[in-house]
């Protein structure tokens, strides 16, 4: 890793054609090899963000550079959060302070995952119980009006907005016919607020669930819809794709349940105690710093 980085404005236009040049380079490769070939040839990242890139407000020792040689080498890559109380262009700004240069498209969060899943499979009107701040992501999509029949209902941290009858409504909602789906962003129990633990989004994602039997999809690690959202995204096969996380159960584990491979880095939360647990991971590292050259025994393998 070179100590020496392009000035910022120059890195940037670097990543804004990076992408194009991906696909040129792939389309020539493709004409000359064939499809089959290539399509064995792709190797791509899922970055965690939360522990892996930063910790709380302080950026992992190395974060930066590590990043910008993924950058400059144009490895297929994005960045996974289950953070949906800031937007992805929030997150951004976030990582552009501690000197990381992630793009907003590079990022996936629950909400950006379940927007996408929703104009996959869902045809007709959303009501959403999100937060205002959640709310942008979903721009796009046909959300209901009070009264009419919906497609969907998506929750996530609605917060002190889940009255009893907000929480009826959405009820009620899930038992008319024909029968919505029910999309959870996240199924993150509680959270630590300033004054305490606070609910999350599960307790009444799993309210709902009971009460209505409608079954939600689940958008968010460690659930196997939000790794197939990400894989997508990268045009990746899962056995092609190693997901790099601090957190053994929810990155290693939940990557390796949906086909992928989990690389463990001992930042974050990450406790000795993880390593007893009999999860696998198919490398750990000591942090993210040491990515690139386990990066480039994987690519020349
Ligand atoms: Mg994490």
């Amino acid at each position: 890793m070179g100590k020496r980085r392009p000035p910022e404005i120059l890195r940037k236009s670097h990543a804004h054609v990076e992408r194009k040049e991906r696909a040129e380079a792939k389309a020539a490769l493709k004409r000359k090899l064939g499809d089959e070939l290539v399509a064995t040839q792709e190797r791509g990242l899922l970055i965690d963000l939360d522990g892996v890139v930063y910790a709380g407000n302080e950026p992992i020792a190395g974060a930066a550079d590590a990043i910008a040689w993924l950058v400059d080498r144009q490895v297929p890559r994005l960045f996974l959060t289950n953070t949906t109380s800031i937007p992805r262009a929030a997150i951004a700004r976030k990582l552009a302070g501690f000197g990381v240069l992630i793009r907003e498209s590079e990022i996936l969060t629950p909400p950006i995952a379940a927007r996408r899943w929703l104009e996959n499979n869902v045809d007709g009107s959303v009501a959403l119980f999100v937060p205002d701040v959640t709310r942008s992501e979903f721009e796009g999509l046909t959300l209901a009006r009070t009264g009419e029949p919906v497609a969907a209902v998506v929750v996530g941290d609605y917060g002190e907005r889940w009255t009893f009858s907000a929480l009826n409504h959405a009820f009620r909602l899930l038992m008319s016919e024909p029968r919505p789906v029910l999309v959870a962003l996240g199924m993150t129990r509680y959270w630590q607020a300033p004054d305490g633990l606070r609910l999350d989004t599960a307790p009444f994602v799993t309210a709902l669930a009971y009460a209505s039997g409608v079954e939600p999809i689940v958008l968010g690690k460690p659930a196997p819809a939000f790794f197939a959202a990400a894989l997508e995204e990268l045009a990746l096969e899962p056995g092609r794709a190693w997901m790099v996380g601090d957190d053994i159960r929810v990155d290693v584990k939940g990557a390796q349940d949906a086909g992928l491979r989990g690389v463990l880095v001992r930042t974050g939360k990450f406790r000795s105690g993880d390593l007893g647990l009999g999860i696998e991971p198919a490398v750990t590292l000591g942090s993210i710093a040491e990515l690139p050259d386990w990066w480039m025994t994987v690519s020349s393998a």
